[in-house]
């Protein structure tokens, strides 16, 4: 069973945060989704056997692209694999880019998630970084969404903003949390080099929150959405039970997922071989490939099962359930406390493992807020060392 992700790599602007694979939408747009029909098609030559079990359209910003051009992509998508009939069917959308109308043909096609960036419920927050919608069109679309059938909903939010204090960025999840959404991923800004926001905080003309004020709200923020019963399942994702976005769950088990369309990541098995491989990221170079009938890749790796081992650590320790070890064995023929017993150990004077559950590695709330340093511990295990 694998997921598939399909990426849209368009959007009304750039926002002036955003490093993601996303240009202002342009001309290559109308002949995208036959681009991505035809990846479709040639995957389907690649991995005949593979069945579906969630499909995730993101981007950019996927319903910038006209509601039958998604859909015929899902079509395509089902034409080409067997999808599961209780497949969690996700799209991006963005305020602003979708009514009703629309929104009521991809329900009916099938898609049954629905994700919204909002990032700030204060229109000033809103403008400062580069959003090109307002609260209230947000509130538009939340509502058009509720009335073309999508009751599974997600809501995107950041911390971290210029100008955003605590009091804003709790009073947002508040508001939010009041529309009755099922989801909440609640991400902190990271500055990125390249970007508008990063050449106006270095040259001084725009401010940050320190870290410790955005480690404070963070923290303030995990505590509030659990009071209104958003569990915390991964670093930066909350849900109502039952409501774990299934296909990031797919990246966090390190299962095996294809990708589709431009700068498009995979991780799946080819010709006996674990393989990761992505699709160009320059637009014009995916569409041209495509156009001369052949897969769009730009770099293709076979991973060992070392390499698999520790991406299944990385990943699985952003999960609060951790990583589930008989599992872990019945894929590796090894314990993961066992196989990083040194970095395992040196975690553990620090506090940083749950150990209510022996059946589970999995970090602690404290644990998590130090996953970087965690990680850097356990690659320091070396092939040479696991072969011996
Ligand atoms: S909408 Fe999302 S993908 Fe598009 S520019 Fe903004 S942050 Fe980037």
């Amino acid at each position: 069973m694998i997921g598939v992700y399909v990426h849209i790599p368009y959007c009304v602007k750039k926002c002036r945060y955003c490093d993601f694979c996303s240009i202002p939408i342009d001309e290559t747009a109308g002949r995208y989704r036959s681009a991505l029909e035809q990846e479709i098609a040639l995957s389907r030559a690649k991995f005949p056997d593979a069945r579906v079990k969630t499909v995730f359209f993101g981007g950019g910003t996927p319903t910038i692209l006209p509601p039958e051009d998604l859909c015929a992509i899902l079509d395509a998508i089902r034409t080409a694999f067997p999808v599961e009939p209780d497949a969690e069917i996700s799209i991006e959308c963005n305020p602003k880019t979708i009514g009703f109308e629309g929104l009521k043909r991809l329900r009916d096609a099938g898609f049954n998630r629905l994700s919204i960036g909002l990032q700030a419920t204060q229109n000033d927050l809103l403008k400062r970084i580069g959003r090109v919608h307002s609260f209230e069109e947000f509130l538009a679309t939340y509502s058009a969404a509720r009335d073309a059938g999508f009751t599974n909903i997600n809501i995107d939010l950041m911390h971290g903003l210029p100008g955003q204090g605590q009091a804003e960025y709790l009073d947002a999840i508040r508001t939010v949390a009041a529309l009755g959404p099922t989801h909440i991923s609640a991400y902190s800004l990271i500055l990125e080099e390249g970007t508008p926001l990063y050449d106006d905080v270095i040259a001084g003309r725009e401010t940050l929150p320190d870290p410790d004020a955005v480690a404070d709200m963070e923290d303030a923020g995990m505590d509030l959405l659990e009071q209104l019963g958003f569990m915390r399942y991964e670093v930066s994702n909350f849900a109502k039970p039952g409501f774990e976005c299934r296909h990031n769950l797919i990246y966090w088990h390190n299962e095996p997922y294809l990708g589709l369309g431009a700068a498009a990541h995979s991780s799946m098995i080819e010709d006996g071989f674990w393989v990761r491989f992505s699709n160009d990221a320059s637009i014009p170079a995916y569409l041209k490939k495509i156009e001369k009938g052949k897969l769009p890749r730009a770099e293709r790796i076979i991973t060992n099962t070392f390499e698999q081992m520790f991406e299944s650590v990385m990943l699985g320790l952003r999960l609060v359930e951790g990583i589930d070890r008989k599992a872990f064995f019945d894929r590796f023929g090894c314990d993961v406390i066992e196989t990083y017993r040194e970095a395992y150990d040196k975690n553990d004077r620090f506090g940083f493992w749950d150990r209510s559950d022996p059946a589970c590695l999995r970090l602690t709330p404290l644990g998590m807020d130090h996953l970087d340093s965690v990680l850097r511990d356990f690659r320091q295990r070396k092939l040479i060392d696991f072969l011996r």
